[in-house]
């Protein structure tokens, strides 16, 4: 079921907002509900007038999060009964394809709607307020997965945002259900509006030869500029040095939207690279070409990291001798592309309880936080671009706003005339160890800053160490998701009459 939520929220008062110079100062935000953006806006943000008693440890308040790439049909097979034959035997990603499409033969409509909701529930709990979730069609699902993804954007419209990608994850111009599976694409495609299903998504690679991942990258070009829609493709999900024949596919790509004139200043659609593991083995003339391929074109162009997933599967072959070690990994460098290249790029948590991804939560925040250790980035300016990456800037790369200027903002700090869902962060202290009992029966002569629980001050902080979901308060359309921690009229809100 779908959160409770209060009525619209007036003001929130005596906030800490992120990206400010002085991080203890507090905020007031005022949202309005404009006839031209009814789920709200912020209005203001003031200094706080110290008229309302505000919480003695102020929240931070932040953007909320965002999955710009996640699978909504695939999630939790793991965690159902149903497909407990299929719990993943050697992990391989073979494997993960031939278990995944046995399950999907089995896929239902309440099942799909069952575990859909598991995963809404688990990312607006966390702070997921806008997605693009991805829902297969071809020719084993049809269009129930779809379907499926139709009902939960309807049910969940006031939580959260769901952008639909019809998705082909089967060959469409190869095997022998290429042409079936193409077929139902493009009726989903043209039976539903693009306020339904927003984008049309490919994946290339599991055609059977080259040829074929060519056409499917100009099919699906044509067909989503014909039909208005952004597009997404998995590309490039192999570790093959880059200069080996056939090259990678991102070439074909760019050259497919220069020649059809997909460009940034003619359209709002965008396109989206996910994985593209094999860029991580690029050399320094790949990067400048890639970046000077999009930018000299003005291609609209956005990369999504799927660090988990890469993580679990993208390793470099296994050593002939058969020694045991952790293969290399690849997963492509996102803080790089963003600061050397000026090229769009954000994170996704692409699947959760599957075989593709058995590990990790739907949690953008963890998400960020790997991002720390995988990008050996350890700065406080790399934890705010992280933060951006699962929030603001994934937001903007598929196309739900504008992108934030200047281009080196990370995009921690609300701002007037952004939407209003707000994630807040509260210092409860949840070791048990900090509460009222222990300062009552402390000691004479015991010093008072021993009694006080680690705060997280910072956005840094946030991401190095993310919070528990029940200690974060989300605003989804300027209303409050009752439960964890929402008492009542506490905490700095007050609601519109
Ligand atoms: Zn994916």
């Amino acid at each position: 079921m779908p959160p409770k939520l209060t009525p619209p929220v007036q003001t929130i008062q005596g906030v800490r907002l992120g990206g400010q110079t002085d991080p203890e100062s507090t905020w007031d935000i005022t949202l309005e509900y404009p006839s031209n953006s009814p789920k709200g806006v912020i209005s203001s943000i003031k200094p706080n007038d110290n008229t309302n008693d505000t919480a003695s440890s102020p929240p931070l308040a932040l953007p909320s999060l965002v999955h710009p790439h996640i699978h909504l049909d695939k999630a939790y097979i793991h965690n159902t009964p149903t497909y407990s034959a299929l719990l993943p035997k050697t992990g391989t990603f073979q494997e993960a394809l031939s278990s995944t499409t046995e399950a999907k033969a089995q896929f239902r409509k309440p099942d799909l709607i069952k575990r859909g909701e598991w995963l809404l529930a688990e990312s607006v709990a966390a702070g997921v307020t806008a997605m693009r979730a991805f829902v297969e069609v071809d020719h084993t699902v049809q269009h129930t997965c779809l379907e499926a993804g139709l009902a939960l954007k309807e049910k969940w419209k006031d939580a959260c945002e769901i952008q639909l990608v019809c998705f082909a994850q089967d060959p469409i111009f190869s095997t022998d259900f290429g042409e079936q599976n193409r077929s139902l694409v493009e009726d989903a495609i043209r039976q539903y509006s693009p306020g339904q299903v927003g984008v049309l998504g490919t994946t290339p690679y599991v055609e059977a030869s080259i040829e074929a991942a060519k056409r499917n990258i100009e099919w699906a070009v044509e067909l989503a500029m014909e039909t208005g829609r952004h597009l997404d493709f998995h590309l490039d999900y192999n570790l093959s040095p880059p200069e080996e024949q056939p090259e990678p596919l991102v070439w074909h790509v760019l050259s497919i939207l220069r020649e059809k004139r997909w460009k940034s200043r003619s359209t709002n659609k965008r396109v989206m690279l996910g994985h593209c593991t094999r860029l991580s083995l690029f050399k320094r003339e790949g990067w400048t070409r890639l970046a000077k391929e999009i930018h000299d074109n003005d291609l609209p162009v956005s990369f999504v990291g799927l660090p988990t997933s890469d993580l679990y599967m993208a390793a470099a072959p296994s050593p002939s001798d058969g020694a045991i070690k952790i293969n290399p990994r690849g997963t492509v460098p996102i803080p790089g592309l963003i600061n050397k290249y000026a090229l769009d790029a954000v994170l996704g948590v692409n699947n959760v309880g599957n075989a593709f991804t058995p590990w990790g939560s739907a949690d953008p925040l963890s998400l960020a936080c790997l991002g720390v250790g995988i990008y050996q980035a350890g700065t406080v300016a790399d934890a705010e671009l992280l933060y951006g990456c699962v929030s603001t800037r994934a937001r903007a790369a598929i196309g739900l706003s504008e992108p934030r200027t200047p281009w080196s903002d990370p995009g921690v700090r609300l701002r007037c005339g952004d939407c209003a869902d707000i994630i807040l962060l509260y210092d409860v202290d949840d070791t048990g160890c900090f509460g009222q009992s222990n300062s009552e029966s402390k000691s004479e002569g015991e010093s008072e800053g021993q009694s006080e629980a680690r705060s997280r001050r910072s956005v840094a902080e946030v991401v190095w160490d993310p919070p528990s979901k029940a200690t974060r308060t989300i605003v989804c359309r300027g209303r409050v998701k009752k439960g964890a921690l929402l008492t009542g009229s506490d905490w700095g809100f007050r609601f519109a009459e």
